[in-house]
């Protein structure tokens, strides 16, 4: 893989975002990021991703585009709704740019951070992500089961993803080149941002609440998204199958041994419906719930032996950079 390059002087910075009905934060979030971007000295990018959208995103988004013929922009507008994860494929796949940066479109990553995280990269790292230090206005239920599952994670995985780390982070060419030879189907964005490797460092933030509109992520799809993370990137659930599946094999083993024994000792008696229910019913259940987590892992086979596409673009819309205004006023 590339070691570090020499970075260059003035770099173009992507800025990826994708969204699902995000209308109402489309505008301030351009509005902001252009004010964070022109003074740092580089030319940048906007890489729009319409997720599907049923407001009036994507006509926001062109407009807000139009508005700003200086802007160097691609908007992709997606045939529906694939998810976050293939929509920031699609759009860190359309980035050009010598660095990328993939933010939410709620203003929940503030692009105040890029100016610090581009310093990082320029000490030299590949990859500088942007760590949460608290979770406003989120609640109790949605930031206890986000804690827990980032340290199931942790516990899960042999690679070590980062607690509490979302997608918002500075990437250097090379990961985001590194990103795009990982052929699987099931995008587990943090796991893979891991996986990747590189020089890494965090920088450490607090997380405001989301600006307006509503989460596009309900609780099923947060269990989906859970449920992807770890059979994407462990294999725990399967081993402590068989593990279990041998302890109880072996304690049956034993019982019955005591059993035949105690026959063979003091005859046959009949009474033991409450032991053998429990036993049949216990043991049932176990398979059930492994045949389950079999099923969780062959089903991700499947998807991944089908090799559709991630995503379609239903429209690809591009604003090349105007040479007299794109050079940003330092
Ligand atoms: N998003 C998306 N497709 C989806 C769900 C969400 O593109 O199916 C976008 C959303 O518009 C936002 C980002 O992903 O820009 C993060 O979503 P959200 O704010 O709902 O997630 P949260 O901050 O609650 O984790
Ligand atoms: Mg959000």
């Amino acid at each position: 893989m590339a070691s570090s390059s020499p970075r260059p002087a003035r770099p173009l910075l992507s800025a990826v975002v994708p969204f699902l009905n995000e209308a109402a934060n489309l505008p301030r979030l351009i509005t902001e990021l252009e004010q964070v971007l022109s003074p740092l000295g580089l030319e940048w990018e906007l890489v729009l991703v319409d997720d599907g959208s049923r407001d009036d995103g994507l006509a926001v988004a062109k407009q807000e585009l139009q508005q700003r013929p200086g802007l160097r922009a691609t908007l992709l507008s997606l045939s529906r709704n694939f998810g976050k994860e293939a929509a920031l494929t699609a759009g860190l796949e359309a980035a050009r740019g010598d660095v990328v940066v993939p933010l939410d479109a709620d203003l929940q990553d503030p692009p105040e951070l890029i100016a610090p995280m581009l310093e990082q990269w320029r000490q030299g790292f590949e990859v500088v992500y942007a760590v949460r230090r608290r979770r406003a206005g989120e609640s109790p239920t949605k930031r206890l089961t986000a804690f827990g599952f980032y340290r199931l994670m942790g516990r899960l995985s042999s690679t070590a993803i980062p607690a509490d780390t979302g997608d918002f982070r500075l990437m250097d060419r090379c990961v985001v080149d590194a990103l795009a030879q990982l052929p699987e189907r099931s995008r587990f964005m943090k796991g893979l941002f891991a996986w990747v490797g590189f020089r890494q460092t965090a920088i450490h933030y607090d997380r405001d609440a989301r600006q307006g509109g509503a989460s596009g992520w309900t609780y099923w799809k947060l269990w989906n998204f859970a449920l992807d993370g770890i059979t994407s990137f462990s294999r725990v659930p399967l081993q402590v199958l068989s593990g279990g599946g041998l302890c109880i094999a072996g304690l049956a083993l034993l019982y019955g041994a005591w059993m035949v024994l105690r026959t063979l000792v003091f005859g046959i008696d009949l009474p033991g419906y409450a032991s053998l229910m429990t036993a049949v019913l216990f043991l049932g259940g176990l398979q059930l719930i492994g045949l389950g987590v079999l099923g969780e892992y062959l089903g991700r086979v499947f998807e991944e032996v089908k090799r559709r596409p991630l995503y379609l673009v239903r429209e690809r819309w591009e604003q090349p950079a105007s040479p007299n205004l794109s050079m940003g006023q330092s």
